[in-house]
């Protein structure tokens, strides 16, 4: 089959590969739509948790070709989407409902061979079939709509919070139209490329500030005693560690962009206990596949200005780069007929 590699760190090639086994467990799917992601730069800079080679890829959706002969709650034609993170379900943390944090941990795309290839093995556990509602492009943005999900339910936004969001790339645009839905009063909307600002203006961000030299000013204008809620949606250590000025007493901070992992940033412990401030990450995602797609079955969400570029798997590498580059929105490939 054909499928996008990762040689190693910084290099990219789309060459023929075996096929993949099917183990008793596991189906094959037969990759529709599959979509470019931040964390597939980290992966890509070898600043993330993967070892090379690496077929990548996480965001993805397809249909089921060939199952394994224990598999029976999914049939042969099923359409699905996959969800990439493997938990074992017999270690402390799944026991405890910590499931993305399992001893065992494995990551479709990220640990093992993803979904930027015309054929991926998964296991059937982590197989969901997809409503007839939901198209293909659709249904590559369940994966990370369920990391907004979890974002969200880690969070807790109260009556009328003041909301700012650092960031307005395909992430921040899908947490914008969640936090509308939720208790949020106001939203202020950063961003360096005014594209994405008319974006999140269009998904009723309340305001939008560009992330210049005047961004401080601007943002305090807005909110002179800070804003309840500061969601980073960026994953730049210098932004994150400038974010903290814009929090008000007793507010939240959700670090949601993914940093390379050794970064490191600046906050003093006496603010974070003078202000009553909370710190909260957000991993990935936690059995959030299903509220995702309610969301998008019940239109909630509208994915459709958010997809940029639709290109064939072997145009990966033009589109990979575009996307480093920050010149696109979400890319997908389009894969197999
Ligand atoms: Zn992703
Ligand atoms: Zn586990």
């Amino acid at each position: 089959m054909k499928a996008v590699l990762f040689p190693q760190a910084e290099t990219i090639s789309v060459e023929t590969v075996p096929d993949p086994r099917c183990a008793p467990d596991e189906v094959i799917v037969k990759v529709a739509n599959s979509g470019i992601c931040g964390t597939d730069i980290h992966i890509y800079r070898n600043e993330y948790m993967s070892q090379f080679p690496l077929i990548p890829g996480h965001e993805f959706s397809g249909t089921v070709v060939e199952m394994g002969k224990e598999v029976t709650d999914l049939q042969m034609g099923d359409r699905v989407v996959v969800d990439p993170n493997l938990y074992c379900g017999h270690c402390d943390f799944c026991r405890n409902e910590q499931a993305n944090h399992c001893s065992n941990w494995q990551g479709i795309g990220i640990t093992r061979s993803g979904g930027f290839a015309e054929y991926v093995n998964v296991p059937a556990k982590a197989a969901y079939k997809l409503p007839d509602s939901l198209s293909d492009t659709q249904a590559a943005f369940v994966e990370p709509l369920a990391c907004v999900v979890w974002a969200l339910k880690r969070l807790s936004v109260y009556p009328a919070d003041k909301i700012l969001l650092l960031g307005s790339g395909p992430m921040g645009l899908l947490l914008i139209q969640a936090l509308r839905h939720g208790n949020a009063s106001q939203i202020t909307a950063v961003d360096r490329q005014p594209a994405r600002l008319q974006l999140a203006q269009q998904m009723s961000a309340n305001q939008t500030v560009i992330a210049d030299a005047e961004q401080p000013k601007h943002l305090k204008d807005i909110a002179p005693n800070g804003y309840d809620v500061v969601i980073d949606a960026t994953g730049v250590p210098a932004v994150i560690e400038g974010a903290f000025q814009y929090l008000r007493p007793r507010g939240q901070f959700l670090q949601f962009g993914v940093t390379p992992m050794t970064a490191k940033i600046q906050i003093s412990p006496y603010e974070i206990f003078r202000n009553d401030w909370t710190i909260i990450g957000s991993f990935a995602l936690c059995y959030t596949f299903l509220p995702a797609m309610a969301w998008l079955e019940n239109g909630v969400i509208d994915v459709t200005p958010l997809v940029s570029h639709q290109l064939m798997l072997s145009d990966f590498a033009t589109g990979f780069e575009q996307f480093m580059a920050g010149e696109t929105l979400k890319v997908h490939l389009k894969i197999g007929d």
